[in-house]
């Protein structure tokens, strides 16, 4: 059953569900011949998708704005377990559409390996308080400074007696940045996704970095208010990750 925005082109209806079959079918020339050129290169690498696959079945397809319609596929695989792929398509300068962005379904990283202790083992408390759902940074006890990253001597009044105080995750986006290469191979077909600096109010405006959650086509302002959920890893190999929401999201 295809749910249809009524202003969805007919032509393009037509092209997705061929390209759907063209993906279902391994028919790389077909894939590649649908991608927007300058974008193949990140489209390549953009969507994580196993193969063999049975079928294809395009599940939507949304006007988006800004000429952008929004598909999403389902792909079965031949134990009848499926996944979706959400590609982005817009005409291009010939009249003919093209996608320029495909990704898998959810948006976000389900996990990310790179988190954990450093080598140093100075932030092994950090880690260790966020296992149990709490964010600590470090904190001066003389002169009352908070540091991050963590250090042995106080970037103040250089003493040695640096300790660990809870932070309340909440805080503001200095910066952000929005990648689109696959750093880790949990990223990949969850691209772009967007990383923020997030200045700590509560921790005398230290930065920390993170993972923006659903930030599939969103632009964050600078200043704007994040809060940071600590999410448990799969196991005890890994380490939990603090993944900021904008304010007024919910995941
Ligand atoms: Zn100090």
């Amino acid at each position: 059953m295809t749910r249809t925005d009524p202003s969805v082109p007919a032509d393009l209806a037509s092209i997705v569900a061929a390209h759907g079959k063209s993906v279902a079918a391994g028919d790389n020339a077909a894939v590649l011949a649908d991608f927007l050129p300058d974008r193949i290169g990140q489209l390549i690498a953009s969507a994580d998708v196993p193969t063999p696959l049975r079928s294809a079945e395009v599940q939507s397809i949304a006007d988006v704005g800004d000429g952008y319609f929004d598909a999403v596929i389902r792909y079965t695989k031949p134990d009848d377990s499926w996944f979706e792929l959400r590609s982005r398509w817009v005409r291009d300068a010939e009249g003919i559409w093209r996608t320029f962005s495909v990704r898998n379904i959810p948006d976000t990283p389900p996990w990310m390996d790179l988190t954990g202790p450093s080598a140093d083992g100075l932030d092994i408390p950090h880690w260790d308080a966020l296992r149990d759902g709490r964010m600590l940074l470090q904190r001066c006890s003389a002169c009352r400074t908070w540091a991050w990253s963590p250090r042995p001597i106080c970037p103040t009044c250089h003493e040695f007696d640096m300790r660990w105080e809870q932070v309340e995750p909440v805080g503001t986006v200095y910066s952000w940045t929005r990648t689109w290469q696959a750093f880790t191979k949990e990223s990949t077909g969850h691209l772009p996704y967007v990383v923020v600096l997030v200045e700590l109010p509560h921790a005398g405006a230290r930065r920390v970095l993170g993972v923006l959650a659903d930030a599939d086509g969103v632009t964050p302002t600078i200043g704007s208010t994040v809060r940071g959920e600590i999410e448990q890893p799969p196991d005890d190999e890994h380490w939990p990750l603090v993944r900021w929401h904008l304010e007024g999201t919910t995941s």
